[in-house]
């Protein structure tokens, strides 16, 4: 190899896809020897419980360019994402689902546009291969986040996309943990294409994200891409209190002007409606709050966003050494249960 870097990687994220990592290695094979053989894909696996991990070392022991980096427990997918393109080395880094709804035929294109000069390609979804209610919440989740981020989200744009080298080392220096890829590739600028796929059923498997992770990541989208959220609070508030001081107004003015005519209610029934929905909107108003509050809590801490366990194939900084020195250690001093 001419550089010291492939010329393309492909980044897996991998959450329990033990049946699945073959069958996307081959599928991508099939789509990137024609074009080159300068490649890696590197699988991230974000903690898998199954045998991911074991499939992924023995494909690495056949092919040197099928690479692994084991988070050391589930971080999530975004998270996972953000460790394959801090290790990823070539000059166009493709991010893929493991489970093969995003089809790997799609690569080509990709690349030729990759080619064509563009910074960043993403792929769009046509029609959603999941269930009603699944497609039906996704584009309500779009409409929500277009409407309140300042960045303009591509609708049905998946994590399947292509970054130039350039565009991944700037990913690299947003080190945020509450993170939206869709949202913060789209804040990035550059030249941005895209390309549109048909999305298949998941290969094998189910699917790793549950309902309370999908609306953690919309949380994140949102609170992460706009404070647009407080100032609605404030128009809110700034209504309500108007409404307040008008109704104010025409209570002490019929007290005082005329007490007979309208007969202003004090009655217990029109205090507690008032009271419970003013309690209600506050406390929305300061969960909202939280909201933001916590996540700059959680971001001061200054945590790593992920940790790897180990590596295979990769090498660098952040990747441990994984080979332990031997000890004989005297059987006499360890307990009777371990001196068979
Ligand atoms: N994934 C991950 N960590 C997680 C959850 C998911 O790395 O905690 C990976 C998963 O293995 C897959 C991709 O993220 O490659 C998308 O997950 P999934 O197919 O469950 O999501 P969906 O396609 O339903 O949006
Ligand atoms: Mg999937």
């Amino acid at each position: 190899m001419a550089n010291d870097h492939p010329i393309i990687s492909i980044v897996v994220p991998c959450y329990n896809e033990q049946e699945n990592v073959r069958a996307m290695i081959d599928r991508l094979r099939g789509v990137l020897e024609p074009i080159t053989r300068d490649y890696e894909i590197i699988f991230i696996n974000d903690g898998s419980a199954d045998a991911t991990s074991d499939r992924v070392s023995a494909a690495h022991g056949e092919d040197g360019r099928v690479k692994l980096i084991e988070l050391s427990r589930n971080f999530g997918h975004q998270l996972a994402l953000m460790a394959g393109l801090d290790v990823a080395s070539g000059d166009a880094v493709i991010t893929i689902d493991a489970d093969l709804q995003h089809p790997p035929e799609l690569i080509p294109e990709m690349l030729a546009r990759w080619q064509d000069g563009d910074d960043v390609v993403h792929a769009v979804r046509q029609r959603s291969g999941g269930g009603g209610i699944q497609r039906l919440t996704s584009r309500m989740s779009y409409r929500l986040l277009r409407s309140l981020c300042e960045v303009d989200i591509l609708p049905n744009a998946a994590d399947f996309r292509l970054l130039d080298r350039r565009v991944v080392q700037v990913m690299r220096q947003l080190r945020e943990r509450f993170r939206f890829d869709r949202g913060l590739v789209r804040w990035l600028g550059f030249r941005q294409g895209q390309v549109a796929y048909q999305e298949d059923l998941r290969l094998g498997g189910r699917p790793a994200y549950r309902w309370s992770q999908r609306v953690r990541l919309l949380g994140n989208a949102v609170f992460s891409l706009s404070s647009r959220p407080l100032s609605l609070v404030g128009v809110l508030g700034l209504f309500v209190s108007l409404g307040a001081a008008a109704y104010l107004v025409f209570v002490l003015a019929t007290r005082l002007l005329a007490p007979d005519r309208f007969g202003v209610q004090s009655g217990w029934a029109s205090t507690m409606a008032m009271i419970l929905l003013f309690g209600g909107v506050q406390l929305v108003a300061i969960w909202l709050l939280g909201q933001y509050v916590g996540r700059t809590y959680e971001e001061t801490k200054q945590r790593p966003p992920y940790v790897i366990a180990r590596g295979l194939g990769l090498e660098g900084p952040g990747i441990p050494r994984t080979t332990r020195p031997r000890l004989e250690i005297p059987g006499n001093l360890l307990p009777p249960s371990r001196q068979v």
